[in-house]
């Protein structure tokens, strides 16, 4: 081993930092970021080294460097872009017994800062010992996409129940045991979803020996348009996650290779002489059957789950069998389409509306023309949510329409606001809600009372009533 890895603990501690451009601001925000306790010595500052001085959160001195600037550091980082004077602070600081990273010179530093994948509690750091800091980022970025950010949280609930797991498990083979269990029952995909209570809960209930037999779920996840680059971080995670892949015949072979070698892997487009209903019928069973067998099934479909896929009616179905699920989005085609042909959707002075429609029609949405039968989605809706209602009704559209307004969609803290075309605005002024948010308006938007999987839903009056609707869909 030519370096030997060690992680410091900064925290209160005083880091000089000799040097104060930009280079010198990224390690600054670094060492911030750990909780150092920062002096910088420099002749000049950079305006965001200046800002922090002026804050107070760094401590500035501006002039040459002094090996008395020394006194107190743990670490000294030498980041100016004097290669003598670098020389001159690491052997100072060699002179102390300090640790001395010089930036961008392994050759000159006693210590290297390295890439790192950051999900704290946990920190995964590379180094190539500066023979290749290139490489070192590359297999950083390697690591972000394949380890989710959820981790972070699984670890600091294990710190936070570390003694009480402890005490529940005296045996260290029982130990291992749960461990092995947070990282692959309910624990994580919880806290994925942002519900830290009950990712606290299902532990707790493990600890007290009322642990739930595993569940089975499902992952209606998006392909996107084929291109495997266009498949999300999500999506690849869930591929690595899965028992059980139903794919359809227009998910591409490269993105298939992604997933992991061992799931079962079946086709379920639509075999000759079969028809769509019995098809659909097929992926209902086999999704309800491998799951209630405690699977993790991954329901891989073209582009986007939920346009145009009969996502819907799939998430129906799981809904009535009581299976629990997640939709990972996927591009679209529409969307793929135009940026690879080079053609903006929207743009300021041609386009300000995007209608993603279907040649095929059928028999039960409604017609064409009926307003009702179409979905309306409104980006940057905000602060005009009440005009654009008012303008709609207007034309024509019932204001007993159902709307759903979602803030921060797929963020921590999404709130799905569910009103009518004629409420919706007074609503969201009552619930506060702030942009980012976006209005989908249509009888669509009733559907997602009953199909909600993630953050938190405020439906604060009874749904509309519409029969035919449900109807049409749950056949
Ligand atoms: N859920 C899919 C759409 C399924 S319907 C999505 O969100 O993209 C199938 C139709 O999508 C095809 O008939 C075609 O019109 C379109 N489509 C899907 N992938 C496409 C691609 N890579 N290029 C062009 N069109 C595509």
């Amino acid at each position: 081993m030519e370096h030997f890895p060690l992680f410091v603990d900064l925290r209160g501690r005083t880091v000089l930092v000799v040097g104060a451009g930009l280079v010198a601001e990224r390690k600054i925000a670094l060492l911030r970021s750990a909780g150092a306790r920062v002096n910088v010595v420099a002749k000049a500052a950079h305006p965001r080294v200046l800002a922090r001085a002026l804050s107070g959160e760094v401590a500035l001195h501006l002039g040459g460097f002094e090996p008395s600037r020394l006194d107190g550091a743990w670490l000294v980082v030498a980041a100016t872009g004097d290669a003598l004077l670098n020389s001159q602070v690491a052997e100072a600081a060699a002179a102390r017994h300090l640790w001395c990273n010089v930036v961008d010179d392994a050759e000159r530093s006693s210590a290297q800062v390295p890439a790192i994948v950051d999900r704290a509690p946990l920190t995964i750091a590379i180094s190539s010992g500066g023979a290749a800091p290139v490489i070192a980022r590359r297999l950083r970025e390697r690591i972000e996409t394949l380890v989710e950010p959820a981790i972070g949280a699984l670890a600091a609930l294990a710190r936070r129940k570390r003694a009480a797991i402890r005490a529940a498990l005296p045996h260290l083979a029982a130990r291992r045991r749960l461990y092995d269990w947070l990282l692959d029952g309910p624990v994580l995909p919880a806290l994925r979803s942002g519900q830290e209570e009950h990712a606290e809960t299902l532990l707790d209930d493990a600890l007290l020996g009322r642990q739930a037999p595993p569940r089975g779920k499902v992952l209606l996840v998006g392909a996107g348009p084929g291109d495997p680059g266009l498949l999300t971080l999500r999506g690849l995670r869930a591929l690595n996650e899965a028992d059980v892949i139903l794919h359809d015949r227009l998910v591409s072979d490269e993105v298939l290779a992604l997933a992991r070698r061992d799931a079962l892997r079946i086709g379920v487009g639509k075999t000759p002489g079969e028809d769509h209903e019995a098809t659909q019928r097929r992926i209902h069973a086999l999704m309800v059957h491998h799951a209630g067998q405690g699977r993790t099934v991954v329901r891989l479909k073209g582009g986007d789950p939920l346009v145009y896929g009969r996502g819907g009616e799939e998430l129906l179905a799981l809904r009535a069998h009581g299976i629990a699920y997640e939709v990972v989005p996927g591009i679209t085609a529409a969307l793929a389409c135009g940026a690879y042909a080079g053609i903006p959707l929207t743009h300021r002075a041609l386009a300000d509306t995007l209608t993603l429609a279907t040649a095929q029609r059928h028999a039960g949405a409604g017609h064409d023309d009926a307003p009702g039968s179409a979905t309306r989605v409104y980006y940057m809706g905000v602060e005009r949510l009440s005009g654009l209602c008012q303008r709609l009704a207007q034309q024509g559209l019932d204001p007993a329409t159902p709307c759903a307004l979602v803030e921060n969609g797929s963020r921590a803290h999404q709130r799905t606001l569910h009103a009518t075309l004629g409420s919706i605005a007074g609503q969201a002024r009552a619930h506060a809600i702030q942009s980012p948010a976006l209005l989908i308006v249509g009888e669509v938007a009733r559907l997602g009372r009953q199909l909600a999987w993630f953050g938190e839903t405020l439906s604060p009056e009874a749904p509309p009533a519409s029969a035919a609707l449900l109807q049409a869909a749950a056949a």
